[in-house]
């Protein structure tokens, strides 16, 4: 099948072969007629398979040239980043058409985006909350909306928007077409389409948990956060097959020190992106990153589902989530429209169950490495790794009375308490080596 085949205008036509797109991708060819019926649609494809363009071309398609003030389209999508790429990626399929959109996300000044919205507009891509405080301010009324879009509905779930998305809900016309789309398909995002879709016209692509076959994976069993850090500054250094890496790591505070780790041995080169980090940031964090500025980004899972960051040669799983659909969305963003992709996965002792579960879901083991020779095997912990002694020291003290001080103090507590004996503890459980030898006769030991 080709564009041709569907029943696009010329200027449609036009932007797609600006864009060298050849054809197709399967969610873009069968969700297009069910949304040009105006019926309600569920898409559901992994990710990177083309879900934005599959719901943006039928809904252009069916747009009509108008002046009138209020949005006939409303997209919601769960993060400021994704707000910033759907407003492009339509840009880009309107090169030839005259129409009127905004994207509007918090972090950044709520009246200039009053101002936008009141000059009347056509398309409107959002979070949200901003979106709900704009009504509230009336900058925007939604009786007109006439299609309305739930992108990445999955991880709007994940991130507890259900509340402020039932609120906007609660504000469009009853005879809107809903559209959404996901990567997974999870108890909540079934009761959220029973809750407010008329009988929906269901689009499934893949098995949720299908791996891109394109994406080469391999597992490295691996002790602690500095020997992951000494794993990847020995990987990174090699700059013509480690060209474009986005490292996930679940937690902010270790993509902070991950951040500040890394970059003394690859200054300049690294973006960071996660929600403590201020809106302005994150969008030059990640356009550094995407065109190239910088050649590695730590992203929590957040910040980086959805986004479509183009030819990323490496995906590092720094941590091995808890949830496997994440490993599925991280690894998603390589090998992106065919492209061919690695995925790294670090896993240590302590996520033996979450590798299970993911390697259960993929119906697939992913491939093990040994971690070359010349990588220190560290036995310095972090923080966050040692164990709380301080619970049991100070009964009466609640983590949350004291700031700064307390947590010094908590450290410096640590220090003395952990001594030599929790090394011995740690080197029995990793059953650390004196040398790679001794290391690899354990591993076959263990076996
Ligand atoms: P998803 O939402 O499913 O994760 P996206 O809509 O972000 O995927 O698209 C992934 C990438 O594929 C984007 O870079 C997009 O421009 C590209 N793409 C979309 N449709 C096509 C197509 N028909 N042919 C080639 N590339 C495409
Ligand atoms: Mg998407």
């Amino acid at each position: 099948m080709s564009f041709q085949d569907l029943n696009l205008n010329t200027p449609l036509r036009n932007a797609l072969e600006d864009l060298n797109f050849q054809k197709p991708t399967p969610i873009q060819e069968q969700a297009f007629a069910p949304i040009m019926s105006g019926k309600d649609v569920v898409g559901i494809a992994q990710t990177g398979t083309g879900k934005t363009f599959a719901y943006l071309l039928p809904m252009l398609r069916m747009l009509k040239y108008s002046t009138q003030k209020n949005p006939r389209i409303l997209i919601m999508v769960p993060t400021r980043e994704l707000v910033v790429q759907v407003v492009e990626e339509i840009e880009k399929l309107t090169a030839y058409i005259n129409i009127r959109v905004a994207g509007i996300y918090g972090g950044v000044n709520i009246n200039t985006q009053q101002q936008e919205l009141m000059r009347g507009l056509d398309i409107v891509v959002a979070t949200p909350r901003r979106l709900y405080d704009l009504v509230l301010r009336r900058a925007v009324q939604l009786k007109s909306i006439q299609r309305f879009v739930i992108d990445e509905v999955d991880v709007m779930l994940d991130l507890g928007f259900k509340f402020q998305v039932n609120n906007i809900i609660e504000l469009l016309p009853a005879n809107r077409q809903s559209i959404m789309f996901s990567a997974t398909m999870t108890e909540t995002v079934e009761q959220m389409i029973s809750e407010n879709f008329k009988s929906p016209e269901k689009i499934s692509i893949a098995v949720s948990g299908t791996p891109l076959e394109n994406i080469d994976q391999q597992n490295y069993l691996i002790p602690n956060f500095n020997t992951k850090a000494n794993l990847l500054k020995h990987l990174l250094a090699d700059k013509d097959i480690y060209k474009k890496i986005l490292i996930f790591i679940s937690d902010k505070r270790i993509a902070d020190r991950l951040f500040e780790s890394l970059g003394q041995k690859f200054p300049g080169e690294i973006s960071l992106v996660h929600t403590g980090k201020s809106q302005n940031y994150r969008l030059k964090n990640v356009s550094d990153f995407d065109e190239g500025l910088s050649r590695i980004m730590i992203a929590t899972d957040v910040m980086a589902r959805g986004l479509d960051i183009e030819d990323v040669s490496q995906v590092v799983n720094f941590d091995t989530p808890n949830y496997p659909e994440n490993y599925m969305h991280r690894i998603g963003r390589t090998g992106r429209a065919e492209k061919k992709g690695q995925a790294l996965l670090f896993t240590t002792e302590a996520e033996m169950d979450s590798l299970k579960a993911i390697e259960e879901l993929m119906k697939m083991e992913v491939p093990k490495v040994e971690i070359p020779a010349e990588v220190k095997i560290s036995s310095e912990l972090i923080p966050e790794e040692r164990p709380r002694e301080i619970e049991i020291n100070n009964p009466n003290k609640s983590l949350e009375d004291g700031g700064a001080a307390f947590h010094e103090k908590k450290d410096k507590n640590k220090k003395v308490n952990l001594g030599g004996s929790y090394r011995r503890e740690i080197a029995k459980k990793y059953k650390k080596p004196k040398t790679r030898g001794d290391k690899n006769a354990n591993r076959r030991n263990k076996k």
